[in-house]
């Protein structure tokens, strides 16, 4: 029996069956580089869902981390400290525009304060709904999920006590129709994440900031996965120029560590009073310091530049690759899906596995990638040079 056999049982035996058996215990990681219990090595091509931005064991985040957590790890909400001030002011810097941070520990948890702010803001005006995106992911508790259009994951949870209208992604006219001026707000994915990182069309975005400004409905963007430099710029709605009046971060925000945050633009970021919200572990010393580390970090080595060569070595790698299972590759920076042209991504992924690439099979014909951004041009080579055999084995 190996390691991992011995692990994985007792993982079955004591942990909840929501994620299925894993396929690999990991142990270990520098840089881009993972060890699993048994000793096997491995190129980490997802970097635990978009989040670890700078790497496994990043110097800069160990010493934020070390420190704080040696100096106090944790005050509650009841007292403030210096670390969270900062995290926000730069938070704000980075947007460039007024608004005001509430900080979390996750990124549903992000999502929740969105929508308490919005609907509390909404419901004050006389709104009576929301507008989702068919396919998109907001999250897994309550509210987050009632705004999750991937209806297999909500449905079984519901009813929600709060009318979300869900909307093709991507399809103007749909949301036009959709946001009236009784519509509290709109959540959208600026890429959709989970549903495949599949971009909108071009103008999208500003389209949906105009049905927002015509119909005095607010627009939330959901930036857990897309944000924090990983589409190259620091945030994906950059790339449009659109500005929210809510926007949402989590996974690459802590590297690692677990931290979200919730920023209310302009006057949304008063929308709260005191009592309306709290989080006991939100913005917590230890996490804030680590998101300060990623933030000086990706600035101070230029990363979000790195994030934009890189992601073009990927892309044009894999879209020299000529092979029959291969369709196309879709995203931006260091957020690719593979898009397979049969229903092969579990394969291609045990395939990457077994030649030494963790990569992610995210439906089941798109394989996600989205390694960290320290990753080097000989590590992305390695795996554009082993796609094709992964390919091969993924199609038998
Ligand atoms: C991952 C994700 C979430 C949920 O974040 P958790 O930290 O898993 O709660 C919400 N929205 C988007 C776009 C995501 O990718």
């Amino acid at each position: 029996m190996t390691a991992y056999d011995e692990l994985a049982q007792r993982f079955d035996a004591a942990l909840m069956p929501n994620y299925g058996t894993p396929p690999a215990a990991l142990v270990r990681g520098e840089g881009a580089t993972v060890w699993d219990a048994d000793g096997n090595q491995y190129l980490d091509f997802i970097g635990g869902i978009a989040v670890t931005s700078l790497g496994h064991a990043h110097p800069a985040i160990v010493e934020a981390v070390s420190k704080q957590v040696a100096t106090i790890a944790h005050t509650s909400n009841l007292f403030l400290h210096e670390r969270e001030i900062e995290l926000a002011e730069k938070l704000k810097s980075l947007l460039g525009y007024e608004g005001k941070v509430f900080l979390v520990s996750s990124g549903t948890e992000a999502n929740e304060a969105a929508f308490k702010l919005v609907w509390k803001h909404g419901k004050a005006n006389g709104r009576n709904f929301l507008v989702s995106t068919e396919n998109s992911f907001h999250g897994r508790t309550m509210g987050a999920l009632a705004l999750t259009g991937k209806a297999s994951i909500r449905e079984p949870f519901g009813p929600y006590g709060i009318d979300v209208r869900f909307v093709p992604y991507g399809d103007t006219d749909a949301l036009k129709s959709a946001v009236t001026d009784e519509c509290a707000g709109v959540f959208l994915e600026p890429t959709q994440g989970e549903a495949g990182v599949v971009p909108p069309p071009a103008g999208y975005l500003t389209a949906s900031r105009e049905i927002c400004d015509a119909t005095g409905t607010t627009l939330v963007l959901d930036e857990i996965q897309s944000g924090i430099g990983r589409t190259g710029t620091w945030f994906a709605h950059q790339h449009e120029n659109v500005k929210p009046d809510v926007l949402t971060l989590a996974k690459g925000l802590g590297g690692g560590m677990p931290i979200g945050a919730c920023i209310g633009v302009g006057p949304f970021g008063d929308a709260f009073a005191k009592g309306d919200h709290g989080s006991t572990f939100g913005g917590n010393p230890v996490s804030c310091a680590a998101a300060l580390a990623v933030l000086d970090t990706i600035e101070n080595e230029g990363l979000l530049a790195k994030v934009v060569e890189r992601g073009d070595q990927l892309t044009s790698g894999i879209d020299a690759i000529d092979h029959p299972l291969k369709k196309g590759v879709r995203g931006r920076g260091l957020w690719r899906a593979i898009v397979l042209t049969d229903a092969k991504a579990p394969q291609v992924q045990a395939a990457a596995q077994q030649a030494g690439f963790l990569v992610n099979a995210l439906q089941p014909d798109a394989v996600r990638l989205a390694p960290p951004f320290v990753v080097t041009p000989e590590q992305i080579q390695a795996l554009l040079d082993a796609l094709p055999g992964i390919l091969d084995q993924a199609g038998e």
